[in-house]
Parts: structure tokens; C-alpha cells; sequence
């Protein structure tokens, strides 16, 4: 599917560039985070791929607040830049809340700009959404697992996955209309809400804790956690795991998304289809 995503964003970019525009995006990184130049590195390799333009923007641990808000002032306005993003985590000294404030809406391709967040809840579709939870809720509709009328139930709140994840399935759209319930560290009696799911998704950061016990057979039982666990036997030392303990989970669900290469494959896809998106937007306004 994300293969499939990559291929239309590769169209649409064709597209454009016989129009004259060629989508570009930037992304920024500041300190030297192992995790997070992995995924710099993929998002940039994946734009060169769909023929857009692009830009890593790489930072020492000790930029400042205000050099980095510079930086954003200037791809605001960057006219080969039609989206850009600032990795997170950033370094404790800058404020992230304020950094991400200062990125221009049309080009806020992560979708964390309060703007993109309401447009979402109110089901504008000019909004950026966020890329993990958009490529969960394309995976269910490229699979046909029909959300309307169902009981998706979200374990994790985050503004990154839980939050706007709630808002796709609560609208009155493809992938959407379903009966949402949100669970969090808070949540009392958890295995008794998870096996209300039809839909269950898992996002949370706790290596295989969602058991067998906690799902209700036949359930849709989506995975985006991204956890490394030791391993002796694996030659790096430690391997990749979700957040569900996927082979006792299998054997109830009716679908399960695998980890690693499951979600994690199409978040940069729909990065990508972001870029698109605030490319051809810019053309509009024009
Ligand atoms: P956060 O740490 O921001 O949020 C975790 C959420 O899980 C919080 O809402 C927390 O509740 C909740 N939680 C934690 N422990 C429990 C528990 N025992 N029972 C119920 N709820 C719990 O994480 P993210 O949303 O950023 O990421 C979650 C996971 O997804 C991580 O493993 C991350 O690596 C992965 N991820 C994967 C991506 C992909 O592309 N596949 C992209 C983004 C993230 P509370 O709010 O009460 O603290």
C-alpha cells in the first residue's frame, strides 16, 4: 500500500512539475538524535524518489530558539519549499510549542500547527493530518475494513497518533463514522474497553503489552508502536517490537498489522502525499 501511495505521489508530482512547480520539502534537525537522523534520512530519499525537491536542514545541539525560529521565518517564505517539518524531539533548551506555532499553516505538512489540528476536528479539507494516523485510516479503507458504524477504540493520546486518530474516525467521511472511544494511563479496566474494539489501535510506546486477553476475536488490531527490546540473539543486540504481542494476537484477530513493517512503512507515504497536497494548494491560491 505505501508502495502504491508513493506511485500516485509520484504522478501528482509529475504533474505539477509540467505545470512549472515542482513540490519541495524540507526538513529540519537539530542535535544528533540516532532514531531521528534514520528518519530524516528516509524522508529525504523518499522525496528524491517521487522526483520532488528536497532539503535537509542539519543543526548543531546548540542552535538557539532564535536562530531556529530565523530558520522557520525563511522557509515560510522559501518558494521552492511547499512543506517543511522540524524533527521532533528538540533539544530541552527550545521551546517546541513555539517553534511549531511559528510554521506558516500552507506548509505545516506534519499537521501539528493548531490550525491544521481544527481544521481537522471540523473536517476542512485543506488540513494537513497528521502522517501516522492518515496512513492507518488509508490502510483500513486500501483494505476495505469498513469503519462506519464501528467501535474503533484508540489506546494512546497523543497529539501525534491518539488525537488526531480520534478526529479521522469520528467524521463523516470515508474512514471515518465510526463510534470512537480514546483510552490512556488513566484508563481504568483497560482489557475491558480494548475488547469493545472492532477496530484497535495501539499506541502507547509499551513493548507487546496489548495481550491476547484484551481482544475480542475477530478485531482489527492496528499496531503503531515502534519499540526496541534487548535481543542476545540478534547481531545489533536488541530487535524491533510493537506495542501488541503480535503472534498470540494473530491468532484472534480478524487483521494485524506487523511490526517492524506495518504502519511504520506508510507514515513516510503520507508524508510524501502531504507535500503533494500543500504544492497543489499553493497552486490554487496562486
Ligand atoms: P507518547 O509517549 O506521546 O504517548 C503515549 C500515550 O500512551 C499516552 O497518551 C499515554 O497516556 C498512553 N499510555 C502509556 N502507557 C499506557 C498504559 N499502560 N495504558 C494505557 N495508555 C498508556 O507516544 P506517541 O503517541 O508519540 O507514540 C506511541 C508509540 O508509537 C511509540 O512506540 C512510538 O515509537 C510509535 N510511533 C510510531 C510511528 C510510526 O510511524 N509507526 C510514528 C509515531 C509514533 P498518558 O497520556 O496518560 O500519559
Amino acid at each position: 500500500m505505501a508502495q502504491a501511495i508513493r506511485q500516485e505521489v509520484a504522478k501528482g508530482v509529475a504533474e505539477c512539475v509540467s505545470r512549472g512547480v515542482q513540490p519541495g520539502l524540507a526538513v529540519v534537525l537539530v542535535g544528533a538524535d540516532a532514531a531521528s537522523q534514520l528518519y530524516v534520512n528516509s524522508k529525504g530519499k523518499a522525496c528524491l524518489e517521487v522526483g520532488m525537491h528536497s532539503e535537509t536542514i542539519r543543526l548543531p545541539t546548540e542552535t538557539t530558539e532564535t536562530e531556529l525560529l530565523a530558520l522557520v521565518d525563511r522557509l515560510n517564505t522559501d518558494p521552492a519549499i511547499h512543506g517543511f517539518l522540524i524533527q521532533l524531539p528538540l533539544p530541552k533548551h527550545i521551546d517546541e510549542s513555539r517553534v511549531l506555532l511559528r510554521i506558516n499553516p500552507e506548509k505545516d505538512v506534519d499537521g501539528f500547527h493548531p490550525v491544521n489540528v481544527g481544521k481537522l476536528v471540523v473536517g476542512n479539507p485543506t488540513a494537513f493530518r497528521p502522517a501516522t494516523p492518515y496512513g492507518v485510516q488509508q490502510m483500513l479503507i486500501r483494505a476495505g475494513i469498513e469503519s462506519k458504524g464501528a467501535h474503533a477504540v484508540i489506546v494512546g493520546r497523543s497529539n501525534i497518533v491518539g488525537k488526531p486518530m480520534a478526529s479521522m474516525f469520528l467524521q463523516d467521511a470515508p474512514g471515518g463514522n465510526a463510534t470512537v472511544t480514546v483510552c490512556h494511563s488513566r484508563s481504568r479496566d483497560l482489557p475491558s474497553i480494548t475488547r469493545l474494539a472492532d477496530i484497535l489501535v495501539v499506541a502507547i510506546g509499551k513493548p507487546e503489552f496489548v495481550t491476547r486477553d484484551m481482544v475480542r476475536p475477530g478485531a482489527v488490531v492496528i499496531d503503531v508502536g515502534i519499540n526496541r527490546v534487548p535481543d542476545a540473539g540478534n547481531a545489533k543486540g536488541y530487535r524491533i517490537v510493537g506495542d501488541v504481542a503480535y503472534g498470540p494476537v494473530a491468532e484472534v484477530a480478524s487483521a494485524i498489522t506487523p511490526v517492524p513493517g506495518g504502519v511504520g512503512k506508510m507514515t513516510i507515504a503520507m508524508l510524501l502525499l502531504n507535500t503533494l497536497q500543500a504544492a497543489q494548494q499553493s497552486r490554487l491560491s496562486v
